[in-house]
């Protein structure tokens, strides 16, 4: 039978408003993208397929995909199939896995028959869909040179997009293991990220990789029902709860991805407006995640497809504002987000008809998502990098102030101990002269008789001679002519021994009050006779004056010669002393030798 002439049989059966073209299925085109060949129908109440066929108002199909937005009730979408090709095994497949419930039945004109019903869709469980795929996809039995009107009741909770292809089973499994692939390679990559992103929070603790992996897991989520992976694989027999996986793995992503950015910009750190934005975002987000589970029909009442937009490019907008404001993480994340935005517009403008709808198109927010999360954890890396760096440089620094500090306390502990051994010397000067001092008789510079005391165990030995010499008459010197005479007639006898005792080893000392005491060590009693008479002589020369008178002053020596023997030498002095009082006797200003 010609074509025209079965179009035009199939006007009068259906009499419909026949703008309807037919398909015809040839060998050699597939796969067969459906839009313009489609028609659909928007019904003011629930209808059945019967009732479908008759319905007025069915409108054609334009741009690269059937789209309907958002419809609450069940949409009709119907096509004019006549299988003019050699393939008897041609399926319907709707590149949409999120629809609600798609139900498809065929009808044979000719004999005014309905088909099985089939049904498909993420509410549904995938035992009940006329085939185990990732997308409602139908078998349509088109027997050769026939016509069939293909009819499907389409509903959905979210955006009702219809891209849709017929394919022969072949093609289909080609082509379904080509995406397949891509898909997998896809969600192994995710997972390996995710991993890895995982590994580092354990070994770092930041909490960062908690919202990134959060994140993360929520898009892993939305791409595995979006791709229909998760009905097919994760979830088949699930039904409605499965459904709501999608709204929900995307507003969690939403929510997760507001932490993030909050966390991983720092924003509470900056404030201001994107503090406020971040906040409310978090609410809106946390809100809409509760719905999809309460009430997922009020989602679009929150206008939730504008804050999705909005809240893209509200993260750019933060991310620009805190670059501006020195956030260094800023640039890269920035650019992670852009790419995921880009990756994202080009998706909707395809679903809106802007675009082709195609294989790419359908596909690429999935390469979006790939390059963000890429692009995310090497800005994560970045950053942990940067915040060592500074860490390091402030301990460098730390480190440099600490050892300023140590060199100056260095310094002046070297300076107080230079200052301490200045003292030190300068206390051992005074020792000494205080020592000297304490040897010395203050009034004829001689040394004391401490100073004879402390020496004489040193004077022990052969050829010792003790001189003990003592001014006559003193008493009547001071009565006559005052203390202060008396003082420089003593000062006087001292200059004398002072004189006449020079020889190293020899020791002058004034014994008492005018007495004085000589010890000559190595020196034999002829010698020690002289020296004694040589002092006296001296003493009696003197010219001491008083008041311009002349006055004489002589002294009395008892001497003492250790001899061969060396007599211990205290016993020696107090032999000297007897013969002092010896030279006394004898009528003073002479010399006495203790024999
Ligand atoms: P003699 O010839 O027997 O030694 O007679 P003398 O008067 O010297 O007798 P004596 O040795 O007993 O007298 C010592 C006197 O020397 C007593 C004291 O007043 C005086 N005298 C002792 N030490 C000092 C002193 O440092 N300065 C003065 N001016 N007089 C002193
Ligand atoms: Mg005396
Ligand atoms: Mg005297």
């Amino acid at each position: 039978m010609p074509v025209r002439l079965l179009i035009l049989l199939f006007c009068l059966l259906t009499s419909a408003t026949c703008q309807a073209t037919i398909l015809e299925l040839r060998d050699g085109q597939v796969p067969v993208r459906l839009v313009e060949q489609l028609e659909y129908l928007i019904p003011a109440q629930p209808l059945d397929f019967a009732e479908a066929t008759l319905a007025q108002g069915w409108q054609r199909g334009r741009g690269s995909a059937l789209n309907l937005r958002r419809q609450t009730g069940p949409v009709w979408v119907r096509l004019a199939l006549y299988n003019a090709s050699q393939v008897d095994d041609w399926q319907l497949e709707v590149e949409w896995p999120v629809l609600d419930r798609v139900e498809l039945r065929l009808y044979d004109p000719q004999r005014r028959q309905w088909g099985a019903p089939m049904v498909a869709g993420d509410h549904l469980p995938l035992a009940q869909w006329p085939l185990p795929a990732r997308q409602p996809t139908f078998p349509l039995q088109l027997p050769a040179q026939e016509l069939r009107w293909v009819y499907l009741q389409v509903q959905s909770t979210e955006n009702l997009v219809l891209p849709m292809q017929l394919l022969s089973a072949r093609d289909r499994v080609q082509q379904e293991l080509e995406q397949s692939i891509l898909l997998a390679l896809f969600f192994g990559a995710m997972l390996s990220i995710l991993l890895y992103n995982a590994s580092l929070y354990l070994f770092t603790r930041q909490p960062d990789y908690i919202w990134y992996n959060l994140y993360l897991f929520g898009v892993v989520l939305y791409e595995l029902s979006l791709s229909g992976f998760g009905t097919l694989y994760l979830w088949p027999g699930l039904g409605l709860p499965g459904g709501l996986i999608y709204a929900g793995s995307a507003m969690w992503s939403f929510l997760a991805a507001t932490l993030f950015i909050r966390a991983f910009l720092r924003i509470p750190r900056y404030g201001g407006w994107p503090l406020w934005v971040s906040n409310a975002l978090l609410v809106y987000w946390g809100l809409a995640l509760a719905l999809v589970f309460i009430e997922p029909h009020w989602l679009f009442a929150l206008g939730v497809n504008s804050m999705a937009l909005l809240t893209c490019l509200l993260g750019l907008a933060i991310g620009f504002s805190l670059w501006r404001r020195g956030n260094q993480s800023a640039p890269l994340f920035m650019l992670a987000w852009l790419s995921l935005i880009v990756f994202t517009f080009i998706h909707v403008a395809a679903i809106e008809g802007l675009l082709p709808v195609n294989a790419l198109t359908l596909r690429i927010q999935t390469l979006g998502f790939f390059t963000e999360f890429i692009l995310l954890s090497v800005a994560l890396a970045d950053r942990i990098n940067r915040e060592r760096a500074a860490r390091v440089e402030a301990q460098r620094q730390m480190l440099k102030v600490q050892k300023n500090i140590n060199e100056e306390l260095d310094r002046r502990v070297q300076e107080r101990t230079e200052q301490l051994q200045q003292t030190h010397e300068e206390l051992e000067r005074a020792n000494a002269e205080l020592t000297r001092l304490s040897y010395t008789d203050a009034l004829t510079r001689l040394a004391n008789r401490r100073h004879v005391e402390a020496q004489l165990p040193l004077m022990q030995g052969s050829d010792l001679a003790v001189l003990m010499l003592d001014i006559d008459h003193f008493k009547r010197i001071n009565d006559s002519y005052g203390h202060p005479f008396g003082d420089r007639c003593i000062a006087a006898v001292g200059e004398v021994l002072r004189q006449q005792v020079r020889r190293s080893g020899d020791l002058a000392a004034r014994y008492g009050g005018e007495e004085f005491i000589v010890l000559l060590r190595g020196c034999p009693l002829s010698a020690a006779e002289l020296i004694a008479e040589r002092i006296r002589a001296a003493v009696a020369q003197l010219s001491l004056e008083h008041e311009g008178l002349p006055v004489s002053l002589t002294i009395s020596v008892g001497l003492a010669h250790s001899g061969e023997a060396g007599t211990e030498v205290r016993a020696l002095i107090g032999i000297a002393d007897q013969a002092l009082y010896q030279a006394k006797q004898g009528g003073r200003n002479r010399v006495a030798v203790a024999r």
